[in-house]
């Protein structure tokens, strides 16, 4: 195999959902985080870390741009030491490696589809939240919401989503 060159820029993509249940302990609900943001909903994602789908998706993102392995198998969700684990550690897994591999961030769009809760004011804070780990200025990171129109699950408030597209340069 002839060594190749490192791109400039490698794109990425990553998606996440999780199901919502009631909160614990009526359901296995976990509280409802979403990019380190906390939602006050009687529902919550079911997972085996804290749930968190925007930085799982934002992960795999990154990860995927590194031709990295991808966030669950990197750390597996049968793997009793991720239990109820705070996602910081696995976006902070992938900046490292994407540092060690000599990128940054160019720019990355999220978007979170959800019923409900509204991203409201939170949305800024959570691109606060993803620019202080990404090591990046915030008008580089843009976070946006929509809903699923009332179809499906997602629709039903059932389920939330996220795809995440990520831009790194050398
Ligand atoms: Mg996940």
């Amino acid at each position: 195999m002839p060594e190749t060159v490192k791109p400039d820029y490698r794109i990425g993509h990553g998606f996440d959902l999780h199901r919502l249940e009631p909160l614990a302990p009526e359901g296995e609900g976990r509280p409802f985080v979403l990019g380190g943001v906390h939602f006050d909903h009687p529902l919550g994602p079911v997972g085996h870390s804290d749930g968190d789908a925007l930085f799982h998706a934002v992960t795999d993102a990154i990860l995927g741009a590194l031709g990295e392995p991808d966030i669950g198998r990197l750390f597996p969700d049968d793997d009793p030491a991720h239990e109820s684990e705070d996602s910081r550690v696995f976006l902070d897994e992938a900046v490292r490696r994407m540092q060690q591999a000599g990128y940054g961030i160019s720019n990355l769009d999220v978007t979170v589809i959800c019923e409900k809760p509204k991203l409201g004011s939170a949305r800024e804070q959570i691109e606060g939240n993803l620019a202080e780990h990404l090591r990046c200025a915030t008008d580089v990171v843009n976070v946006k919401g929509k809903t699923h129109e009332q179809v499906d699950a997602i629709g039903q408030g059932k389920a939330v989503a996220v795809h995440a597209v990520v831009l790194l340069k050398r």
